[in-house]
Parts: structure tokens; sequence; C-alpha cells
């Protein structure tokens, strides 16, 4: 029994993810050359495209790790976020880049974004793998994006269904039998 045997189909493969990244890699490298940014990830989804993503940026870079949780089931479209884990560092003056696997309703990065503009950044910039702007609720200016897909629940590169599946070197969607019913929303 493998972790691939669950998956239905694969939306993006390794190779192609891969690419774009290095791609990604390459775009952020000679934006920001000069300006050493400090990348703020946000755990746990997030993880695998920020270490293959600074391999490929070929400059001095910082990284720093964030973990937020939205404020439970039914409060979602509030955009509340609590956050479990804050910048372990000052981003005064600072270019931020953020770095998210996926966006979906945008609500969380949202709230993200007033809170580290608090902080009196620089600049904030943002890198999406993943982007799914059919249930877009928040405008989100994404500065980088990896791809745009379909209104699917995707998982691998570091996106989990029930935290497991993050392992998959590729993105794809699960058959229908994992979840016992319908695919969970977002
Ligand atoms: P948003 O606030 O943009 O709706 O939610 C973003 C978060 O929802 C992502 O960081 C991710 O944790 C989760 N999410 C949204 N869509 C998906 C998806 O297709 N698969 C997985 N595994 N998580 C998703």
């Amino acid at each position: 029994m493998s972790i691939h045997d669950d998956v239905e189909v694969v939306l993006l493969d390794t190779e192609t993810v891969a690419s774009r990244v290095r791609a990604l890699g390459a775009e952020l490298t000679a934006d920001f050359g000069e300006r050493d940014p400090v990348l703020v990830s946000v755990l746990k989804g997030s993880l695998v495209f920020l270490a293959d993503l600074i391999r490929a940026m070929e400059m001095p870079v910082s990284i720093d790790l964030m973990e937020v949780s939205s404020y439970g089931a039914g409060t979602e479209s509030s955009g509340q976020v609590r956050i479990l884990k804050d910048l372990s560092g000052p981003i005064e003056g600072r270019h931020v880049v953020v770095v998210e696997d996926i966006i979906d309703t945008g609500l969380t990065l949202n709230y993200l974004l007033k809170y580290l503009a608090d902080k009196g950044p620089a600049s904030i910039s943002i890198v999406c793998l993943l982007d799914k702007p059919a249930r877009r609720l928040a405008e989100i200016p994404i500065g980088y994006t990896g791809f745009s897909i379909p209104d699917r629940f995707v998982v691998g590169y570091g996106l989990d269904y029930d935290e497991r599946y993050r392992n998959l070197p590729y993105v794809g969607v699960l058959k229908p039998s994992v979840y016992g019913g319908a695919p969970p929303e977002g």
C-alpha cells in the first residue's frame, strides 16, 4: 500500500513543479538580488515549496516562519486568524517576500498582509505556488504565481489532507474513497 495509490489524478507532475519553481527562483533573484529580502513562509503547507525555492535563488536570503490557524469552522469567512507562531525576527525596513503554498479565498493572506504591514517593512511581495482564483473573496496582489489551478482540493508538494500526503512530490487530487464522502472545502 503506497500513498500514490490514493491519488486519482496528478495535476502537476514532479518535473513540471520543479521547473516552475526554478523559474520563480530565477525571477526572484533578478528582482531582489541586491535587496537582501526576508522570505516569510506560513507553516506547514509552504514548507516544501520554500525549501526548493530558496535553493533556486542564487543570492543572500533570510527566512522566517509563521504558523496560523483559522478561528475554527464556520468563522472562516471572517478572515480572523490566530497566530500560533510569530516571526522570530524584526522585519522593519526589510523587503518581505511572503511564500505561500496556495491561495484560495485569500482571507488568511489578507489578514497576514495587514499584520506584516503594521511592522513597517520596506516592501511586501507575494509568491504563491498555486492560485485557485475561483473562490477568491479578498483581493490579493500576487506578484509571482507558479500555477493557476481549477477549484479542486489538491494535495502533495507540502499540501495535506488530514496531515497526510504532504510528501507526495507532485500535486494531485485524491480518490473520493479517501474522503469517504465529499472532498473537503478549501
Ligand atoms: P484561504 O484563506 O486562501 O482560503 O486559504 C488558504 C489555506 O487553505 C491554504 O494555505 C491551505 O492551507 C488551505 N487550502 C486551500 N485550498 C486547498 C487545497 O486545495 N488543498 C489543501 N490541502 N489545502 C488548501
